[in-house]
């Protein structure tokens, strides 16, 4: 009788250890295949309102639908007769040019970021460069309709991206199949030696007159806000208070943008320096 009692708990022993190796060894197994490569370290539960806010609030599409409304009501004043002839004669000549920037102003990369949180990953080139050759990423709402209208009008329509040349054709893609106007080789500039996009405009600015600028992080609009702390930041947006609504006009972006990097102070941090310092940035009572 005892035997077999030793054998029958021997045996229960021997079959758990090996369900629970099975069990584990399936879980890795499949968490192989469907985690992406990158170690998931990140912790980007912060984002979570961010992404949400984008996806799933009608005030976003609201924002959106206003930034382009108003971008389309400057555009008409320009064509305006009375305010042309306050333009000097060589500009009145010149060519029109709308410059856009591309991400989270024209197209929409928040599953790209949900994808991060879900992943716990952080932000890496391989993984963003695979999102954008999807050509999966929508149009911002009324992008499209307020670019056609511009460039209905004659308007060169011109998308300054941080995008990089390996990224270009996957970009170039996914702004047609969206329905963009006036894309091509030529009207879209992607990041080549530099992420200062001054040059880029001042090529543009060579043959045309642009009359606004459109972006969801402050450097699209001008080099003035480049690397400034987040106190600077406010006091340029204060000096240039004007402009807003005006020949700039922003987009909101809650989900990343150098308002997020002047909080790091533009340093490469790991992930546990980041939250860190985002919690330190907090103002409280
Ligand atoms: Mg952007």
């Amino acid at each position: 009788m005892k035997i077999k009692n030793y054998l029958l708990t021997f045996g229960l022993i021997v079959s758990s250890i090996i369900s629970t190796y099975y069990a584990t060894a399936t879980t890795t197994a499949q968490q192989g295949a469907t985690q992406p490569q990158a170690i998931a370290t990140a912790d980007n539960e912060y984002q979570v309102g961010a992404v949400l806010f984008m996806q799933r609030a009608a005030e976003f599409r609201a924002l959106a639908y206003q930034a382009f409304n108003i971008a389309r009501m400057r555009l008409d004043e320009d064509f305006d007769k009375k305010n042309l002839k306050k333009l000097a004669k060589a500009e009145r000549k010149m060519t029109r040019a709308v410059v856009v920037d591309i991400d989270e102003t024209v197209l929409d990369n928040s599953p790209h970021q949900a994808e991060l949180i879900k992943n716990r990953m952080p932000f890496t080139g391989s993984v963003w460069t695979a999102w954008v050759n999807r050509r999966a990423a929508k149009a911002i709402p009324g992008a499209v309709e307020f670019l056609k209208y511009a460039n209905s009008k004659g308007v060169r329509v011109f998308y300054v991206s941080n995008r990089n040349e390996a990224e270009k054709q996957g970009t170039i893609d996914n702004l047609k199949t969206v329905g963009f106007p006036d894309v091509s080789d030529e009207t879209v500039l992607v990041r080549t030696t530099e992420s200062g996009k001054e040059p880029r405009r001042q090529s543009i600015s060579a043959k045309h007159r642009i009359v606004l600028l459109m972006g969801d992080n402050l450097n699209d609009l001008s080099n003035v806000f480049e690397r400034k702390s987040v106190n600077d930041r406010f006091a340029e947006v204060d000096k240039t208070h004007e402009m807003f609504g005006r020949k700039y006009i922003v987009l909101p972006n809650a989900m990343y943008g150098d308002w997020e990097s002047a909080i790091y102070e533009y340093g490469r941090l790991s992930e546990v320096e980041k939250t860190a310092k985002r919690n330190a940035a907090l103002e409280s009572y």
